[in-house]
Formats: structure tokens, sequence, C-alpha cells
């Protein structure tokens, strides 16, 4: 049996208009919101301040086939002039180095327009207390690209934690392995690199920022269960970096369920090897990003379950963002536009004079807070 998502929320007459910042030639990101945030043909990139340089900018706006007029040279001009059009845009994407998140929210929201940011919320976890009260004065939606929170067996591994079906749980063991930065590529002008190591463009933390907050969320948003305590090791690997490249931690849960996180980014060899494993006392489940349509379900006093994407099987929360049926692989893109479809439902639902609330499944500034406590 297949069933998918309908694409729910209120109607909206035309498609939402973005404007992006960030995502300019070569970048890692902005590109992947775009395809992301047009995926389900309610949203559509209009408008964008690309790069720092105008130029660039021009050159991105270029190709992706926006109005020239509307690839800004930079993004105070972007809200300004934005802000002034009766066909302005309706939110804003944030896809910058960390240090900009912050700024570029507070110029979003207080030219009144909503704000979707990619993780961390803010570089600091003081700018991230003063951007909690900028969006609460602004009564404005402002959703975070948690990715991984999009997948449908994600949904599925939270529904089945709370349905308390795994018992209580004791152990969550999670690890994001990357080994890009295994030598100082920082030094070599590669720039995703370079402003990833340099604690003014970043934050204070390196790969615990970067990738351990993936792990962090995730641990939370799967478990249910909160982190009251943590005892990390972090280290600087390859001489000469600024910031922390490997972590290990140990990690205290609510109802006494402990853990461990481990993230790194100088692990060779690996890719983005993203795994979580939670313990109940009757069974268990993993997780790994690089497998994504599959969870295994492993019982104390039964076999293994394998489940699948998209099998008829799984919960309402895990069917509500599938797409396609069994063995049509949905991945990153389809995972990160789950999101931007319950940002586009909040958004139109706010438009059309509703009260703004964001579904427990998307991440807002309350959690964007606490992942920067983490760090
Ligand atoms: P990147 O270096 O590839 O891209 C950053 C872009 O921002 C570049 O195009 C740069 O020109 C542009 N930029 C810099 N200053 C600007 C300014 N003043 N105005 C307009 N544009 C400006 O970086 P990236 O790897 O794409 O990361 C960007 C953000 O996305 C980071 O905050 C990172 O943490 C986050 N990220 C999230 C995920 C995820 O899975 N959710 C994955 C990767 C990166």
């Amino acid at each position: 049996m297949f069933r998918c998502g309908v694409f729910g929320g209120e109607a909206m007459s035309r498609k939402l208009r973005m404007g992006l910042v960030g995502g300019g030639p070569g970048a890692f990101i902005g590109p992947v919101h775009k395809m992301a945030a047009e995926l389900d043909g309610k949203i559509e990139l209009t408008a964008g301040a690309f790069s720092q340089s105008a130029e660039r900018s021009r050159a991105a706006g270029a190709s992706f086939g926006i109005d020239p007029a509307r690839a800004y040279a930079s993004y105070g001009e972007m809200m300004e002039a934005e802000s002034r059009r009766e066909d302005g845009i309706d939110f804003v994407v944030i896809a910058t180095p960390n240090h900009l998140h912050l700024p570029v929210a507070e110029a979003a929201l207080s030219a009144g327009i909503a704000v979707m940011s990619d993780k961390p919320a803010t570089a600091t976890y003081e700018e991230a207390l003063k951007l909690e009260g900028v969006v609460a004065k602004a009564g404005l939606p402002y959703g975070l690209t948690h990715t991984y929170a999009g997948y449908a067996l994600v949904r599925e591994a939270r529904s089945l934690c709370a349905s308390g079906k795994l018992g209580p749980i004791r152990k969550v063991a999670v690890e994001y392995f990357q080994g890009w930065l295994s030598r100082p590529l920082e030094t070599t002008g590669q720039k995703q690199a370079a402003w990833r190591s340099d604690p003014a463009l970043n934050g204070p933390g390196g790969c615990i920022g970067d990738i351990g907050t993936h792990a962090f969320h995730l641990t939370e948003y799967i478990s249910g269960l909160k982190v009251t305590g943590i005892n990390a090791t972090l280290r600087r690997v390859v001489p000469g970096r600024k910031l922390d490249d490997d972590c290990n931690a140990l990690l205290r849960l609510d109802g006494g369920a402990t853990g461990t996180l481990m993230a790194s980014q100088v692990a060779a060899g690996e890719r983005n090897s993203l795994r979580l494993r939670v313990y109940g006392e009757n069974g268990s489940l993993e997780w790994q990003q690089e497998d994504p349509n599959r969870l295994s379900v492993k019982w104390l006093e039964g076999p293994e379950e394998i489940r699948h994407a998209a099998g008829g099987y799984l919960g309402a929360d895990a069917l509500a963002v599938t797409r396609r049926p069994g063995g049509h692989p949905e991945g990153y893109i389809e995972a990160f536009a789950v999101l931007y479809r319950e940002f586009a439902e909040t958004l139109t639902a706010w438009k059309a004079g509703k009260a703004y609330a964001l579904p427990a499944t998307l991440q807002g500034i309350e959690a964007g807070v606490r992942v920067i406590l983490f760090i």
C-alpha cells in the first residue's frame, strides 16, 4: 500500500516570494535552499543578495534566472527595496557564514519580512538571546533549517520514541563524522573551510558548532528527551587550527537516560556519516543519514525490523512527509523541502490573519537558542 503526504494548510493564490542572502557563485547551501524551497511549487526565488560583492550577486541572480533588478548589492538594500514593493518578498532565507545570521535576521524582521535561517541561529549565545527578543517583538514567522528533521524516517523514529513502545529510554548514541578537514584546508583558500575555521566569522564552536549541533538537535528531536548535562572534550587535531575539529561528549538526559555524542571533521574517509541509536527497555532504533530510507528497529524479544521509507505501515507523521512510493529514494533535498513546506504553511496561515505558531516538527528560535547554549 502506498500513501503519501498532501500539502495541507491555507490555500494561497500565488507562490510565496523568497529572498536569499548568500548562495553566491561557489556556495554550498544557498542553491540547496533554492531547490528545496521550490520543490513543492509553493515558493519561488524572487530576489537575493547572494554575495558580499555586487558583481557576484548579479552573476548569481542571472544564473538563478531572477529579474536582474532584484539581484541586490547588499542585504540591507534588498530589505529596503523589497519592503517598499507591492510584490515584495514574503520571507528571507539566510545562508551566509554564521556571523551574519543575527544582522540579516534583524534587518529582515525590522523591515516586516519573515525569516527562514540556516543553523546555527547566530554565531554566539549572547546574539541568540538578542535574536530571541527581536523575533518575539517582531511577531513574524522565524524558522530554522535543521535539515535532518525533515526525513520521513526521522519522523518515524521520533513517533516511535513518543509512542513508548521502546519502553523507557535509557541510552542515546549519536555520532557525526566527516573527514574533509583532516588537513589544513582553510590555509588553501577553500572558502567553506576558511570561514568555518575563523572564530570571528564562525563563532566559538568549530566542529561542535558546525555538525555537533545537528547531532545534538537530532538527539533531542528523536528521543523527545532534553539534554540536562554535558561533559565534553574538544580538540584541535590539525596543527595551527583555531577552532575544535574533533569532539567527544557524555550526555545526561531527562528521566535518567545517558548518552554519547561524538562529532569529528578529521575522521578521514568519512563523508557525511550521521548516525543515531536510541535504546529503551524493550528495544532500540538506528537511523543513518547516508542510508536515510531505512530505519532499523530491534526488539529484546522479537526479530529486527527494517522499516522502509513510504511503507504503508509507517505512522502518520512519516507518511505526511512522503512524496513517492517505496523504492524511489528521497534524500537531502526532499528532507530540506519538508521544512520549507511546513514553513510555507505557517507563513500562509499567518498571512491569512491566523496566529503565528510553527508546527512542533519545525524548529524556531527557542530551539535555536538551545542549540547555541549547547555549543
Ligand atoms: P558558503 O561559504 O558555501 O556560502 C556562504 C555564502 O554567503 C557565499 O555565497 C558568500 O558569498 C555569501 N556571503 C558572505 N557574506 C555575505 C554578505 N554580506 N551578503 C550576502 N552574501 C554573503 O557557506 P555554506 O557552507 O553554504 O554555509 C552557509 C550557512 O549554512 C552556514 O551558516 C552553515 O552553518 C549553514 N549550513 C547548513 C547546512 C545544513 O545541513 N542545514 C549545511 C551546510 C551549511
